[in-house]
């Protein structure tokens, strides 16, 4: 039976969770912070919880990727969301959810707004997310602005948002007149469960501004929901620190900290102060994925498309005919080659892999993945639970084949130990196991970016890549165990709500 007052106590209802999302924040960069006085709340909750901060990612390490395993406890491949842009061979295109505004305007506004809004949660995602399966068992969720919200609940587009959106968009037959999602859905002035007095302003500069979503508008909506305690369930996502980092790098990140700081104490002050609400609430914050800084100025670039020159392209609008053999997807520090049929893989890996900024290969053949770095090729695939292979720190036995070098790998006492790659095999295999990535993945070399699918490129900082600088995360965690990964969200809340609520029926039936 449903608890509709989250802050019930009879004892056997689990706490509500609070689950606040902080983008491409890195892990050091929160620590200095924290060290340094200007992070109060998160550090309250560093001290009071468990504090990771060397949590992992998935690969690619890149937003739409791991919101997607946050939500749904699934790896890319599952979830079916590998990055910002893949190449769909059935549709013959290639599908952009969205990064920077150049990659917006050259794919056009209204494309993205589809794919990012509708297509990604309503088509591409394979996985059921939290919201659903929280639903099932009579749970309620809450989100805002989060961008993997799929749930049981019709949202309506509000109309006053749509009208705008259409005065610069002519194509508006793309735009859906609702989208499912939780019981409470809140994402700027485009969908709300209920009117908050918090719609976010009509200023202009991107997409995001133009229907209202920003940080800002987000505590003020999650601290409505903390006050009135209603949900069970809450995810609060806050963006802008990533794009900080983007444009302006990583120091700018840092002094930015403090206003995430103050939004998540907004918060907590709505809960009743930071005391109450971590007693009254399990809380949850992490971040998606890391950040590397790039190199100055022209150096930082990686040109795949033209590295692998004629027959090669990359674009939001480039499709497979003829001369055009292979397309290049970059998403980041990460890219995804797509064959067409007769290109020599060998070839072409060979190729890319002797260009400065191209750290390494990885691809999936005849039931393997292989990962080629230095001239060191390694195979591996996982073992069933009872295989006696080498076992990584989650348990996971791999049938390994090749030089473990070629992934900084240290084999002892059956043990799988990591070093500039954290949870290499899993995150790799997370990825290849879907054709939606293509036939050859990249990843690139600290410093080094392949940029946009529109060809544009951020100026300070980016992420993407297997490297622990883009992959590591920080997770601060009161009243659950701190998942080690970000697909371990899912699996911990479930287990949150799950015990409690087995244990209310056991106290509702008198056993
Ligand atoms: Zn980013």
């Amino acid at each position: 039976m449903q608890d509709t007052d989250p802050n019930q106590k009879n004892g056997s209802m689990p706490k509500p969770v609070l689950l606040v999302v902080l983008d491409g924040i890195r892990p050091d960069v929160l620590r200095a912070a924290i060290r340094d006085g200007d992070a109060p709340a998160l550090g309250f909750l560093a001290e009071r919880g468990e504090a990771v901060w060397d949590a992992v990612s998935v690969f690619p390490s890149i937003t739409p990727a791991a919101t997607a395993a946050i939500a749904t406890g699934a790896p890319p491949a599952e979830s079916g969301i590998l990055g910002h842009a893949w190449y769909d061979r059935e549709e013959g295109r290639v599908v952009v959810y969205g990064a920077m505004r150049e990659t917006v305007i050259s794919t056009g506004p209204v494309k993205v707004f589809h794919n990012n809004v509708w297509r990604m949660n309503r088509d591409d995602l394979s996985a059921p997310t939290l919201f659903e399966k929280l639903d099932e068992r009579g749970i309620d969720g809450a989100c805002v602005n989060f961008p993997v919200r799929r749930g049981p609940h019709e949202h309506p587009v509000r109309v006053r948002t749509v009208k705008r959106y259409k005065r610069f968009a002519n194509r508006s037959e793309l735009l859906g007149a609702s989208v499912g999602g939780p019981k409470e859905y809140y994402m700027g002035d485009l969908f709300y469960s209920r009117d908050t007095g918090l719609h976010g302003r009509s200023g202009v500069g991107g997409l995001r501004r133009s229907v209202g979503i920003n940080d800002a508008y987000a505590a003020g909506v999650g601290a409505m929901l903390l006050e009135e305690k209603a949900a069970p369930f809450t995810l609060v996502y806050f963006f802008k620190g990533d794009s900080i980092a983007h444009h302006k790098g990583l120091a700018a990140q840092r002094r930015h900290v403090a206003v995430l700081d103050q939004y998540v104490e907004d918060m907590f002050d709505a809960a009743g102060g930071p005391e109450k609400a971590l007693e009254d609430y399990a809380v949850l914050a992490l971040s998606d994925h890391g950040h590397t800084p790039l190199l100055p100025n022209r150096r930082r670039f990686v040109w795949l498309d033209r590295i692998l020159g004629d027959g090669a392209s990359a674009g939001p609008r480039v499709r497979f005919g003829p001369g055009l053999e292979i397309v290049v997807v970059p998403n980041g520090r990460s890219a995804f080659l797509y064959f067409e049929e007769g290109v020599e893989r060998e070839k072409v890996v060979t190729n890319v892999l002797s260009r400065r900024g191209v750290d390494l290969a990885a691809w999936r053949e005849d039931g393997w993945g292989v990962v080629r770095r230095l001239g060191r090729e390694l195979r591996f695939r996982p073992m069933p639970p009872a295989g006696n292979g080498p076992r990584d720190t989650a348990g996971r036995a791999w049938e390994l084949f090749g030089d473990p070098r070629a992934l900084e790998l240290e084999i002892s006492d059956g043990i799988v130990r990591y070093g500039e790659y954290p949870d290499a095999l899993e995150r790799l295999w997370g990825c290849l196991r879907s054709p939606r990535c293509g036939d050859v993945v990249l990843s690139a070399t600290p410093g080094y970016t392949f940029g946009e699918v529109s060809g544009n490129f951020h100026e300070q900082s980016d992420h993407g890549s297997l490297h622990a600088s883009d992959s590591n995360v920080f997770v601060l965690a009161s009243d659950v165990p701190a998942p080690r990964r970000l697909t371990d969200v899912v699996p911990t809340l479930l287990d949150h709500f799950g015990t409690a609520a087995a244990a209310a029926t056991a106290v509702d039936t008198g056993t």
